[in-house]
């Protein structure tokens, strides 16, 4: 029997944000038994719980080096390393400098490899459990990954925007009827220069130019209006569009 993969937002803020309550990136998907995270950002640790136990995931996806994206990966170690018995180490894949940022946060040799088995993300694919991840650099800084989670057995995928300053970089990823999970950083836009963020009108023609079934938007920037955003992607592209945040869940 198919068996849909699910997707909830834990936090679904950008790097800074006058919205109480808002928290770093962090994007639970789960297919049967197999349950990932993509990034895990500041403040968003604790919302895995009303989940699930932050030891059953089977692997956390980090899609680049911004505390937005990672930082809740020192919380993750602590409490794997602190609060387990037997200890457990958690998979987690991302760019090839995290093991090094997290040790620096710490002045810590070892300290992330104690509790986090790390591997490069890189552009190709790697399976987790029922799911395969794959990776496409995009860009943002030095080492950024868009991201496409899929069933192993074939079905529609979720693309990830990870954080990324040009839309086309992403759309090598995204197969007809995948479903686009995608920042909008600066709203219905436009991107000032030099900003490398995405706004929703790119969204909009990424989702047409790949047809795409599905858009939802993410990581809004403080000044910008949620029911704007959601309009200007929607000049650009004729399927279903909506703004996540924390607690909204997706079938896909
Ligand atoms: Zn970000
Ligand atoms: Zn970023």
């Amino acid at each position: 029997m198919f068996d849909a993969m699910r997707l909830t937002i834990l936090g679904a803020g950008p790097a800074y944000t006058d919205r109480e309550g808002a928290s770093g990136a962090c994007y639970l998907v789960s297919r049967g038994s197999t349950s990932l995270l993509l990034d895990l950002g500041q403040g968003s640790f604790p919302r895995i719980f009303p989940n699930l136990r932050p030891e059953a995931l089977d692997a956390v996806v980090v899609s680049h080096l911004h505390p937005d994206h990672f930082i809740d990966l020192v919380p993750l170690r602590h409490y794997l390393r602190y609060e387990l018995t037997p200890r457990r180490r958690m998979r987690v894949l991302g760019p090839s400098d995290l093991g090094g940022r997290l040790d620096a946060l710490h002045a810590t040799p070892g300290f992330s490899a104690e509790a986090l088995e790390l591997a490069t993300l890189g552009e190709r694919t790697h399976d987790v459990g029922g799911l395969v991840i794959e990776g496409r650099l995009v860009t943002h800084t030095d080492e950024s990954y868009a991201i496409r989670v899929s069933p192993a057995d074939g079905g529609p995928g979720l693309v990830y925007s990870g954080d990324c300053g040009r839309a086309e970089d992403i759309a090598p990823l995204v197969r007809p009827g995948d479903t686009i999970l995608s920042e909008a950083s600066f709203g219905p836009g436009p991107v000032p220069p030099g900003a490398i963020h995405l706004d929703a009108p790119a969204v909009g023609r990424l989702a047409t130019a790949t047809g795409a079934a599905r858009v939802l938007l993410t990581h809004l920037q403080m000044g910008h209006d949620p029911d704007a955003t959601v309009e200007a992607c929607r000049a650009a592209y004729e399927g279903p569009v909506e703004m996540v945040w924390p607690g909204s869940r997706v079938t896909l």
